[in-house]
């Protein structure tokens, strides 16, 4: 997509501060972070919104959690422990339409989410 933000994260066209990369999978911090730590972890292919996925997407959103596991861990709050939280559609707060798995962490998160 050539006006997706995110694939352009992707491709190089404007800069991310990566923290993980694989062949299917895309991890950078996010501008605007809800905590000390906050990641957003993407598939390097574009999919809008969950409404999207596809079965054939099962493996690739696997990856996506995967991933997160591993930062997480990199980042030290595998035991103190993380929110992964991934929005939809406007209800669900979600502004770039290209899937993303928000990873926050060294704070204590709250719930419900407002
Ligand atoms: P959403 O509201 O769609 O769930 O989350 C979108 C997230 O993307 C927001 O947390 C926002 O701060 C982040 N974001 C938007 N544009 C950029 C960008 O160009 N670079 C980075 N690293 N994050 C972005
Ligand atoms: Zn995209």
């Amino acid at each position: 997509m050539s006006d997706c933000i995110f694939c352009k994260i992707v491709s190089g066209d404007i800069p991310g501060d990566i923290v993980y990369q694989d062949d299917d999978v895309l991890a950078f911090r996010d501008l605007s972070p809800q905590a000390p730590v906050h990641f957003l972890v993407i598939p390097k292919k574009h999919i809008s919104t969950i409404n999207d996925l596809q079965p054939t997407d099962a493996e690739l959103i696997g990856k996506l959690y995967l991933a997160a596991k591993q930062v997480a861990n990199q980042q030290g709050m595998a035991e103190s422990g993380y929110r992964c939280v991934m929005n939809c559609n406007d209800d669900g707060g979600q502004t770039v339409h290209h899937i993303h798995l928000h990873v926050l962490g060294k704070r204590q998160m709250t719930w419900p989410p407002g």
